[in-house]
């Protein structure tokens, strides 16, 4: 990879799927030729319209030549008006010919890509919550168009193009074989030269190609994530900052991007330079050939223009290997991102449970990596039906614990139990339609409110959703907007309040009906009234649920059949409220002091 000034917005390495691997031409192809393959009879039918354009393309150097030597040394008009009328023929089917292979071409390249799209989408999916927190969304958006689509560029362009001027050049040779054959060998024994100068650009531009891709993804990625930031940008007044970094990175950019087209021309003009020098070479040898060894004139011109039928396909292929090389390192990319694994695997013949919503920890431990673990010897039998409140301090290892319980992760060691079964043994898409989590900050996609409710239960009926809204409080305010549930919500839900935002989400859960819900109550400021809406619309939805509450309130506490206070990954005190605050530990000392206020609702931000 080329050197980089690793400003923020240029950092790429950090990011491991970002920098794709390279693999041999022979795999690549293979796992080319495999999205290709469907698509082999459209593909047959448009090289057999290609062959026929070229043969009449190829062709008709050879009326010229009839013309010349024959038709006006003649003197023969209709025989004149009769190669121009077979002339006119040609050009029309070879249109038509063209045509169909240009469109047989752009569908199969469509389709292709179509194909690599929907494979690479459901695969991303599959993969985990530690995946996409490496990742920066925007370089996988990057991925899923622009390098999809230099792989269908390749295709529709490419593909016909290097058939056409393959056979266009064998065509080509064949014929001036038959014209002149001393010639054609002087010409054939200069390919070898064409050869080693587009092998010596070759690498270089491989390697620069890999390299570009990288910094456009990771440009991407950082765009992204301003963008996604605007408001900590906004609000730090930040935007000149983020102005400046990203001109820095596009300069950053400026050259690698630039040195590759250059790099490009650059051999295009050595070929055209040793085409030319050819030229002039058949011009004064052919010249001879037809002042000294009666070569006919018509053939001398016929074999000038089968010259270019030879240098046209040399070039166009110099033009195609930055194309092929685009599209290699494009699929290269989504290469190594099909090959990323999930990290969580699902048990060879998974378990389908209807859940009771028992869980039992059992001296699980979990790290990131890092030295300390965030879970450390952490048990706990928590029974069907029972509301758990998990306290502590930040970093404490509550939201850690959660993304175990929802199999975001696997434990590191001990064992996570539901109903009995290890989780690790759970059918993992039956077991998450049993589970839901509602958070602090809830997203919601750019739909209409009933579609965001909906995707709680995509086959729910309008009534259900309806009755889902009512339980979560929400209806009074989903009905007095413009639409009613057909409004859209905005980006992420931007065009609700952050109180609306959440009893939509609890909707949603309402709707899912879960047997175990992990709700992260909010920090964030609510106004009363919000938060006791809130409240009552999860009471309704905790009903007969095993339920997980990082709780930040006194009134959900309170609620809480047990609290468990965490510190540092690990339980150090579990009991009831009154039995904590005896107890004089960590909990009465987070109690006091600030964080639980004595009533819901009376709790500054
Ligand atoms: P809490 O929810 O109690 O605030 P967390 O579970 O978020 O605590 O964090 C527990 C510990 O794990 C912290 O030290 C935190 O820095 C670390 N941690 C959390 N998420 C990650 C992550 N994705 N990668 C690495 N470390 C993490």
């Amino acid at each position: 990879m080329g050197a980089g000034n690793p400003v923020r917005w240029g950092i790429r390495d950090q990011f491991d799927s970002n920098v794709a691997r390279q693999y041999p031409t022979k795999v690549a192809f293979r796992r080319f030729w495999k999205f290709v393959l469907p698509y082999r009879k459209l593909l047959a039918f448009a090289a057999l319209g290609n062959f026929l354009t070229v043969f009449i393309n190829q062709s008709i150097p050879l009326i010229t030549k009839f013309l010349i030597d024959e038709a006006l040394p003649a003197r023969n008009v209709t025989l004149v008006v009769g190669v121009a009328v077979v002339f006119l023929f040609a050009t029309i089917v070879q249109n038509v010919t063209a045509y169909g292979h240009d469109y047989l071409l752009f569908y199969s390249g469509q389709r292709a890509v179509f194909d690599i799209r929907k494979t690479l989408f459901h695969h991303l999916q599959l993969l985990h919550m530690a995946f996409y927190e490496r990742e920066r969304t925007a370089s996988l958006v990057n991925r899923l168009i622009h390098d999809v689509a230099s792989i269908q560029q390749f295709i529709t362009t490419a593909f016909g193009t290097i058939a056409n001027s393959a056979l266009g050049l064998c065509f080509a040779v064949t014929v001036m074989f038959f014209l002149n054959w001393k010639l054609t060998l002087l010409c054939l024994a200069t390919l070898p030269l064409y050869f080693l100068i587009t092998q010596s650009f070759r690498k270089r531009i491989y390697r620069m190609s890999h390299d570009v891709k990288e910094r456009q993804s990771a440009l991407a990625g950082a765009l992204g994530e301003t963008f996604s930031g605007i408001k900590v940008v906004k609000s730090f007044g930040q935007e000149d900052h983020e102005r400046r970094r990203f001109i820095l990175t596009i300069k950053d950019n400026f050259y690698p991007e630039m040195d590759l087209q250059v790099v490009g021309r650059r051999m295009w003009a050595w070929l055209h330079f040793l085409c030319n020098t050819l030229y002039a070479c058949v011009l004064v040898l052919g010249g001879m050939a037809v002042v000294k060894q009666g070569m006919s004139l018509g053939a001398f011109v016929a074999f000038t223009a089968y010259l270019w039928g030879l240098f046209g396909p040399i070039q166009t292929f110099s033009a195609l290997i930055q194309v092929t090389i685009n599209a290699r390192t494009g699929f290269e990319r989504i290469l190594t991102l099909l090959d990323t694994r999930p990290e969580i695997v699902e048990a060879p013949n998974p378990i389908v449970l209807t859940l009771k919503g028992r869980i039992e920890f059992e001296r699980v431990n979990f790290s990131y990596g890092g030295e300390t673990p965030a879970i450390e010897n952490f048990s706990l039998d928590v029974q069907p039906g029972e509301v758990i409140a998990l306290v502590g301090p930040s970093g404490s290892g509550k939201s850690t614990l959660m993304s175990l319980l929802t199999r975001f992760r696997d434990v590191s060691s001990g064992c996570l139990r539901v109903d009995g079964v290890d989780l690790r043994k759970l059918d993992y898409d039956s077991y998450r339609r049993q589970i839901s989590v509602v958070l602090q900050d809830n997203f919601l996609f750019s739909g209409s409110i009933e579609e965001n409710i909906r995707y709680g239960k995509p086959e729910a009926s309008v009534q259900e959703i309806r009755e889902a809204a009512r339980l979560a409080n929400a209806l009074e305010f989903i009905e007095q907007m413009p639409e009613g549930f057909r409004s859209r919500v905005g980006q992420g839900g931007v065009m609700l309040s952050g109180g609306q935002r959440q009893r939509v989400a609890i909707a949603r859960a309402i709707l899912k009906n879960p047997k175990i819900l992990i709700f992260d109550e909010a920090t964030s400021a609510l106004d009363t009234q919000s938060e006791q809406l809130i409240q009552r619309s999860l009471d309704i939805l905790m009903q007969g649920k095993t339920v997980f509450i990082i709780a930040h309130r006194l009134s959900t506490i309170q609620k809480a059949h047990r609290i468990v206070v965490m510190q540092r990954g690990r339980i150090v005190e579990i009991g009831n409220h009154e039995e904590l605050l005896e107890r004089k530990g960590l909990y009465s000392r987070l109690y006091h002091p600030r964080i639980l206020e004595p009533e819901a609702g009376t709790r500054a931000a």
